[in-house]
């Protein structure tokens, strides 16, 4: 973690967590400044000491090699007194990079100075797709409609594991597939690789991508395990690491792993990934209608764009990425818009973050389909993900000479799937005379991903 740059930006840095609301420990930003001082006064004396140490043996030799019994007496009882010194200062300096990594770990990423300063309710709108938002009823309530049509099961998924979790059933369990299978053909067709991720990963992952208690981790995530593996894997070799286990509430957290203490050849990046996992959340202290049938669940599927890049490519990235989600959700026929979330909306990683939301007439209101994240080198330094600048565009992976930098991280929703069927089922609805549910007109663009009649 950039604690030079924190100590040298002591007010920004304090303005920046305010405005973004972010919970810190009680000046936690000037403990940094005051730790970091103090680490750098005793690597100095201890490197005096290591420099001290280094010079001694020759004088015991010397002493030997004369015979001068004393001087060896003096020279050991030296060594013995230099040799606790510097095993004192190296336990001071473990304690205070202990205490560093805990302090700075909770401070949020910096804010691009477009990102306007506030709530959510000072989210600014870029842009709107589609066609224009159908009015507003409550006929066009997706729990009606789903269980019309016979798309999903709500009550046995209550009965089997609690409220809030589901069945997809017959063509609701074909949308879903038609769905991820479209999201990811449009990120294929723009350079994205396929992943399919582990959807358990360990609380120590978690926290480096930035899911700090206030986000996910505390009341927001289920826990899987507490036991330590036997043998130590080679990611115990990052500090701090805790060996429990949670099921991941997105995909961004494996992603961002797959590349954690990788040096990455520059030619290679950015670094494309299209996800598919299976996203879990507790969704405490989630109410009303927002647990209405599909639209607040504990697991569902999501499709995710990750992507690692170089620093000056980030911007750009998020970017494309706003476009293929806007080439996604426009082929869905969907009415949508672009927010760029205010301060208070970034959680501790983002450095930006675009939300899209639809509009959902049953509901009466726009939901959020999709969000995404410049994380810039906020996960990339908790997790060591970097790469050799340009001059050694060329040369291979170890022997590279060119200076390390820290990659950027973005990731950003192609598609979560029951917020979409949500929003084809409230628009797509069909009625007959007598306002019956009948069918559902879906977008056409499904009709190739579609598996069976149709
Ligand atoms: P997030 O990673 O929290 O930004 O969520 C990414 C997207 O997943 C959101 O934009 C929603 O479309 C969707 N989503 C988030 N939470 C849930 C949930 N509990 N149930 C269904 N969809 C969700």
């Amino acid at each position: 973690l950039d604690y030079r740059s924190i100590s040298e930006n002591v007010v920004f840095k304090s303005h920046n967590a305010f405005n973004r609301k972010a919970a810190l420990p009680v000046g936690a930003i000037q403990t940094i400044e005051k730790l970091y001082a103090k680490r750098k006064e005793i690597s100095s004396v201890l490197n005096s000491k290591r420099h001290a140490q280094s010079q001694i043996g020759s004088r015991i030799q010397r002493a030997r090699k004369e015979k001068d019994a004393t001087a060896k007496q003096v020279a050991l009882e030296e060594a013995k007194a230099l040799k606790a010194w510097v095993g004192e200062l190296e336990e001071q300096l473990v304690q205070i990079g202990n205490q560093l990594y805990d302090l700075a770990s909770s401070i949020p990423n910096d804010t691009h100075p477009d990102v306007p300063i506030g709530p959510e309710n000072d989210a600014v709108t870029l842009s709107t797709h589609g066609p224009p938002p159908l009015p507003a009823t409550p006929l066009r309530d997706h729990v009606t409609i789903g269980k019309a049509l016979g798309l999903f099961d709500l009550e046995a998924g209550s009965q089997v594991t609690g409220s809030s979790w589901y069945y997809l059933t017959n063509e609701g369990a074909l949308l879903e597939m038609a769905l991820t299978n479209f999201a990811l053909s449009i990120a294929l067709k723009h350079g994205f690789s396929p992943v399919i991720t582990p959807d358990v990963v360990r609380t120590d992952i978690a926290r480096r991508c930035g899911f700090q208690p206030r986000d996910h981790l505390a009341s927001q995530s289920y826990h899987v395990s507490t036991v330590s593996p036997t043998t130590p894997s080679s990611s115990e070799s990052l500090t701090h690491a805790h060996l429990d286990l949670i099921l991941s509430g997105t995909a961004e957290i494996p992603l961002a792993g797959l590349f954690a203490n990788k040096i990455i050849p520059s030619a290679t990046l950015p670094k494309k990934i299209i996800g598919y996992g299976r996203a879990f959340r507790a969704e405490a202290g989630a109410r009303g209608s927002d647990t209405r049938g599909l639209y607040r669940v504990h697991q569902f599927t999501k499709i995710e764009l990750f992507v690692v890049s170089k620093e000056e490519e980030s911007e750009a990235m998020m970017e494309e990425m706003r476009k293929i989600q806007v080439e996604i959700f426009e082929g869905l026929g969907l009415s949508f818009r672009v927010l760029d979330m205010p301060s208070e909306e970034l959680g501790a990683s983002a450095y930006r973050k675009y939300d899209m939301e639809a509009w959902m007439p049953g509901r009466g209101g726009w939901g959020e389909i999709s969000s995404t994240s410049n994380c810039t080198d906020y996960q990339s330094r908790r997790l060591h993900i970097r790469y050799r600048k340009s001059e050694a565009d060329h040369v291979p992976l170890q022997s590279g000479s060119g200076p390390l930098a820290f990659a950027h991280t973005l990731n950003g929703t192609a598609a979560a799937v029951p917020r979409l069927i949500v929003a084809l089922l409230e628009n797509g609805v069909r009625f007959n005379e007598s306002g019956s549910v009948v069918g559902l007109d879906l977008p056409s663009v499904l009709r190739q991903f579609w598996v069976g009649d149709h």
